[in-house]
């Protein structure tokens, strides 16, 4: 267009709106795939719970601590994870849309990389992505509320795909699977796992704790390394045992 040279940068930058997260906050960037039910179908996921599939998400979320030195905690379940920043980052001055599209397409390349890594067998149709968010928590005390919340949530889904699968896996439809489990209270659920011979406590403890990527002391080397483990993170004797966390 005519005038072109003429039009001044800082004229288009003034339109820009900058939303800088609360200093001295924790902050929490949570990724959760696009469509995943889809996906998962697609890609022939065991149900409830595919293992390979949730090692790959930790697996990319370990490559996340790695790459960026201000994640100093993530927890992960089903086809979400959430990345705790150290409350002092600085990372791209705590601009919010630059913290969250760089967690969100790092992950989400992660996830194509690796893929055949863990399903050498097979090939995807459709792009797997994710979609991130940001919140800032002022104290690690609603900080661990917040992480305890979605290590409920693995629980709470967990328990009720089980018995939704097993439901299904014995001739139900989706629907009367549904309507069955509909209203029904932890101790029935229980029950109804006791007459399929399933101890719930006896599930693998990835699926009912979800997984917490951190780093850890290396006894042997002294170095830090980034260790993925199964555990509760609502007790406080997790934060006890690993007090340089959320220092
Ligand atoms: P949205 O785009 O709104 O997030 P979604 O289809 O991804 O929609 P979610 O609420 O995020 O819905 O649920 C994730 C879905 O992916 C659930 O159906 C869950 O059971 C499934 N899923 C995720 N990871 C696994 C896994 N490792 N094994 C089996 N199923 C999984
Ligand atoms: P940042 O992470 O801050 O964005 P950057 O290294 O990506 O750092 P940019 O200012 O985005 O820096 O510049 C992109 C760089 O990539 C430039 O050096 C540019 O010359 C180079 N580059 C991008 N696309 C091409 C291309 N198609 N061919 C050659 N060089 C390219
Ligand atoms: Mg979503
Ligand atoms: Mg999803
Ligand atoms: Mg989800
Ligand atoms: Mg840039």
């Amino acid at each position: 267009a005519e005038g072109i040279n003429k039009i001044k940068p800082e004229y288009l930058r003034s339109f820009l709106f900058e939303s800088r997260l609360m200093l001295s906050t924790w902050i929490v960037v949570r990724i959760d795939g696009c469509h995943f039910h889809r996906f998962c179908e697609d890609n022939g996921f065991q149900k409830p719970n595919d293992e390979q599939a949730l090692k790959l998400m930790n697996s990319c979320a370990a490559s996340l601590l790695e790459m960026f030195k201000d994640i100093i905690f993530a927890y992960g379940v089903s086809d979400e994870y959430s990345f705790v920043l150290k409350k002092d980052t600085l990372l791209y001055q705590r601009r919010s849309s630059e913290i969250v599209s760089a967690v969100v397409s790092l992950f989400s390349s992660m996830y194509v990389m690796k893929w055949k890594e863990f399903f050498p067998e097979k090939e995807f149709k459709e792009p797997p992505y994710f979609d991130g968010r940001s919140v800032c928590y002022p104290s690690s005390k609603i900080l661990r509320d917040y992480l305890a919340w979605r290590q409920v949530d693995c629980h709470i889904n967990n328990q009720y795909n089980t018995c939704f699968w097993l439901l299904v896996k014995s001739g139900k439809s989706r629907t009367e699977a549904q309507s069955s489990l509909k209203g029904t209270q932890t101790q029935e659920k229980n029950e109804l796992l006791a007459q399929f011979g399933i101890d719930y406590n006896g599930l693998p403890i990835i699926f009912r704790m979800g997984s917490s990527v951190f780093l850890d002391r290396d006894e042997a080397t002294g170095n830090d390394r980034v260790v993925v483990e199964h555990c509760s993170i609502i007790e406080t004797s997790f934060w006890k045992e690993h007090p340089r966390i959320l220092d």
